[in-house]
């Protein structure tokens, strides 16, 4: 068994358009694994420190390549892609090899740079489809007398409503969630499991999903989507042991894209859209009283009831979280003046799930 806490990172994007028409001012500093924030109403206060597993400038000193690929200038602080993924996914995916299941998540505010951790854009690839990538050239290298499956499933939470990604006809409500009763974990009923045997169809299947996606603009960021996009990849491996009898090792990696962390006031969202902003609240702030809950467990505070069941996202999550997982959270940060408030609330969020500690045993068992 390993006991290891939640691996917190956190990223600091270069200024937007906007900020920068604004004349925005950079608020957030790193150095080593200190990050600090400065409250731009009071200049001349010593600026709030946080500490995290992994600190990622990203903020400028970088050129983009002639194929739009942005690379740290030589001598700068700047972390590009590369060097997210060979922190975070190749983390992920020695875990999966060993057998343990693995989660990454990121947190932030809409337009804080998770979609570009996470996923990317153009050839400025992400975690996700570097670690699919790397995940099958391992597999090719690996072991030719092991049997590798690899399936994959993509949905969106959503209104608290649960859509799969890969399918065209979701009933209306939105997919069921039920509890195992043997495992206790929660799962949802029906949902899309594909065979995937490249990393090829891996990425036509993230498409195909991506573009299932529900978009809906907000004043923020109008091309955002405002859904929780969850990602899951089960990595079997199937050999003989020494005695000659079959053994299977098993990983689940859930890659997680959160929707936008910030208020629904403040993103100008009246009616429907308001009302989707709740939900979405509902499930964000269900992930910190169980991120609150698990970081006062970890800390030896005794009875405390984890509420899981608050929210579809919570239910979903709760092994990635609080059970047998390894976890890595990546904290998105605006290094902007504006966006204060947000990125002092995702520092603090980030900084309390540094406290939980998972517990995560190797997934293998003989065939039956
Ligand atoms: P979110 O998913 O949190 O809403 P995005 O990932 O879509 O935000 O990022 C918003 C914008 O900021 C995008 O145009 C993206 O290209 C840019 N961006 C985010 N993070 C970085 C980064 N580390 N380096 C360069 N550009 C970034
Ligand atoms: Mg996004």
């Amino acid at each position: 068994m390993s006991d290891q806490g939640v691996k917190v990172a956190v990223r600091c994007r270069p200024f937007n358009q906007r900020e920068k028409d604004r004349g925005a001012k950079l608020i957030i500093d790193m150095n080593g694994a200190m990050t600090t924030i400065q409250n731009p109403e009071t200049p001349n206060e010593e600026p709030k420190k946080f500490t995290f597993d992994f600190s990622y400038w990203s903020h400028d000193g970088y050129n983009e390549k002639d194929d739009g690929y942005l690379e740290a200038q030589p001598g700068s602080k700047y972390s590009s892609q590369r060097r997210v993924f060979e922190d975070l996914g190749q983390g992920v995916l020695d875990n999966a090899f060993k057998g343990f299941n693995c989660s990454l998540f990121a947190y932030g505010q809409t337009g804080s740079g998770k979609s570009y951790s996470m996923v990317g854009y153009g050839n400025n690839k992400g975690i996700v489809p570097i670690t699919c990538d790397e995940l099958f050239k391992a597999i090719e290298a690996g072991d030719k007398a092991t049997k590798y499956e690899v399936t994959f499933s993509m949905l969106e939470i959503y209104n608290e409503q649960v859509r799969d990604l890969l399918s065209k006809d979701n009933p209306k409500g939105g997919l069921q969630v039920r509890q195992n009763p043997k495992l206790g974990l929660f799962y949802v009923v029906g949902l899309k499991k594909v065979a995937v045997g490249s990393y090829a169809e891996i990425d036509k299947r993230t498409q195909e999903g991506t573009a299932n996606r529900t978009v809906a603009s907000t004043n923020m960021n109008a091309t955002s989507s405002r859904a929780h996009t969850v990602v899951t990849i089960t990595f079997d491996q199937i050999s003989k042991n020494e005695a000659g009898e079959e053994t299977k090792k098993s990983s689940v990696i859930n890659l997680v894209d959160l929707a936008g962390s910030e208020r629904a006031d403040s993103t100008g969202a009246t009616g429907d859209r308001l009302k989707e902003g709740a939900n979405i609240n509902k499930s964000l702030s269900a992930l910190g009283n169980v991120i609150s809950a698990l970081a006062d467990l970890s800390g030896g505070k005794k009875k405390v009831m984890v509420p899981y069941r608050d929210s579809v996202l919570t239910k979903l999550l709760q092994n990635a979280l609080g059970g047998n997982s390894k976890t890595v959270m990546i904290a998105a940060l605006s290094p902007a003046d504006i966006n204060y408030d947000e990125t002092l609330s995702t520092l603090r969020y980030a900084d309390r799930a540094k406290k939980i500690k998972n517990k995560a045993v190797v997934n293998e068992n003989p065939l039956d």
